[in-house]
């Protein structure tokens, strides 16, 4: 039942700008499931089948309007039979029409539940204010990272991966970055590229790793997390005329673009040839371009 229904395959990436020189594989993390994007299948899988084993008949959780984790959980609690529930920061938002991301969570049978984001900070009285009709809901975390998540994404990388000394990765809450980093090689070291600023990143990572063979490289500086300047969204059509390959705007875009970046200023410092985990997250495309029509630009994220 928890198996994903595709491959991940591994992948060259040719762009003219650093071919011969830096060589990047990708691994298409984000094909391994048509729903269920990525490392969000990988961070679900152990929870959904534990609230399964453990009689739970819902699963509850919470995010942000365009949360790619919000509609993973949707569409898995569709998928797998639950009922699911989303606590959305923006009490607001209730009274305003549905972005592409909630629209597709109610969609997948989400039963959406809008707090102000003073009542969100606090996720115990967030969810003691929500009236839901089951007394035992299994609740997972805002951005899905748990010990059962990181366990999914420790299966990402396979033996055959041995190959690579270093691999990249996009970091929201560093869930998918500790289950790399639990299953390299001693040879290996997992870089991540850390789009939002939050400070607890390397603390909640140490708490679920046991080796020290990774760093931390910040992209929320130059590119801000969720703001899809020209720049990028150059970028990522650039990527597309010369791969095929669909980067997301909050994640992988921001990471290979910083990647090329320090390359090109020599301050990169991880070795010339890497493998770099495409995680997914085409759902928010959607909602940026609906975001860029809004504010009248002419500009779209690729799709
Ligand atoms: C959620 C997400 C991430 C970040 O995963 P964390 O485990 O929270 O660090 C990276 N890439 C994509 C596409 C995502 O949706």
């Amino acid at each position: 039942m928890f198996n994903h229904p595709r491959p991940s395959v591994n992948q060259t990436l040719r762009l003219q700008e650093i071919e011969g020189e830096l060589e990047i594989i990708l691994k298409r993390e984000d094909q391994i499931h048509p729903d269920i994007s990525g490392n969000k299948w990988r961070k679900l899988k152990y929870n959904f089948q534990h609230a399964k084993q453990n009689g739970h008949q819902s699963v509850l959780t919470f995010g942000g309007a365009f949360s790619n984790h919000l509609a993973a959980v949707a569409a898995a609690g569709h998928q797998y039979g639950f009922q699911t529930h989303g606590i959305v920061r923006g009490e607001e938002l209730e009274t305003q029409n549905l972005n592409p991301t909630l629209e597709y969570c109610t969609k997948k049978g989400m039963v959406l539940h809008f707090v102000s984001r003073s009542l969100y900070k606090i996720k115990k009285h967030a969810l003691a204010s929500v009236i839901i009709d089951d007394k035992y809901p299994y609740v997972i975390p805002e951005g899905g990272t748990n010990e059962l998540a990181v366990n999914g994404c420790a299966e990402i990388l396979t033996s055959a991966d041995k190959e690579f000394d270093t691999i990249a990765v996009a970091v929201g809450t560093g869930g998918t970055m500790a289950g790399l980093i639990q299953s390299t090689y001693d040879h290996q070291h997992v870089v991540g590229f850390q789009v939002v600023k939050d400070i607890e990143i390397p603390s909640r990572i140490r708490t679920f790793v046991s080796n020290d063979r990774w760093s931390l490289v910040p992209t929320y500086d130059e590119v801000g997390y969720a703001k899809t300047p020209k720049s990028l969204i150059d970028f990522a059509h650039c990527v597309a005329d010369q791969t095929g390959v669909i980067l997301d705007p909050l994640y992988t875009a921001p990471m290979l673009w910083h990647l090329i970046k320090n390359w090109k200023e020599n301050t990169w410092n991880f070795g010339n040839r890497l493998l770099m985990i495409h995680t997914g997250g085409h759902q928010s495309i959607k909602g940026v371009n609906q975001r860029l029509a809004q504010q009248g630009s002419s500009l779209r994220w690729p799709c």
